[in-house]
């Protein structure tokens, strides 16, 4: 005890008070999610080569329709469809998107959730927005990867955005894996998979969904359909961290 007052009173002390966070940076430096090389404090999670990898689609400077508006075309009424960066197999983003789902990059999520938001800030697709929805997983899967990396990409968006995130949308029951279907294999797959959480009281007038990727968009439609069915006067814009290419 008289040894831990001793050393409060000295300069070595002061300093490891005073540079704490740089201390442990030095101990234990932040390593980039996608290639473990070294990150800076201010961009913790991903390097500045991988970084600068990234391919961003720019849609938000887009006046006109974009492929993301174009998918949902005859299918469901969508009213702004948008997607962060271009996914490409073996691309920077394709390893963002693996870390975020499978390797327990949490952070990496709430921070591109975050990007989501930036970009989007001051453009017509964050106008009038009351709600930020997150496409739920099954409680199975969530419960067996830890988290729902939709809602973590909704949590950046929220706060980057100050729009809340509510879980208005519930899945009804386990299916099975998507991947190996076609698109109308799989519409009948998802078609059913949602129903309105109907704890929540609120009503919304423009709400967007959040996903982490744009693939056949059959999912999104799923629950698109299942916010119109219920509230016939919602309207729904998607927004996901990529789009396949
Ligand atoms: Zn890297």
């Amino acid at each position: 005890m008289i040894n831990l007052l001793r050393f409060k009173q000295t300069a070595a002390y002061d300093f490891l008070h005073n540079n704490w966070n740089g201390f442990l940076s030095l101990l234990y430096p932040n390593t980039c999610e996608i290639c473990s090389g070294e990150t800076t404090e201010r961009a913790p999670f991903i390097c500045f080569g991988c970084d600068n990898e990234l391919d961003y689609t720019h849609y938000e400077r887009s006046v006109e329709h974009t492929p993301c508006d174009e998918l949902f075309w005859g299918r469901v009424p969508i009213l702004q469809a948008y997607a962060l960066l271009f996914f490409r197999t073996g691309s920077s983003t394709q390893k963002v998107l693996h870390a975020i789902k499978y390797k327990g990059a949490k952070d990496l999520a709430v921070d591109f959730g975050g990007r989501l938001g930036s970009r989007l800030a001051n453009t017509r697709y964050l106008e009038n927005v009351d709600a930020i929805v997150p496409i739920p997983l099954h409680s199975k899967k969530e419960f067996s990867r830890g988290y729902n990396q939709s809602e973590l990409i909704g949590r950046g968006l929220a706060d980057k955005s100050g729009i809340p995130v509510v879980h208005l949308l519930k899945r009804k029951r386990h299916h099975a894996s998507q991947t190996k279907k076609d698109r109308f294999d799989r519409w009948d797959n998802v078609a059913d998979i949602f129903m309105v959480n109907q704890r929540v009281k609120a009503h919304y007038s423009h709400v967007v969904l959040v996903d982490d990727v744009l693939t056949t968009g059959a999912t999104l439609e799923a629950a698109a359909r299942t916010l119109i069915q219920q509230y016939p006067t919602i309207k729904v814009s998607i927004f996901t961290l990529a789009i396949a290419k």
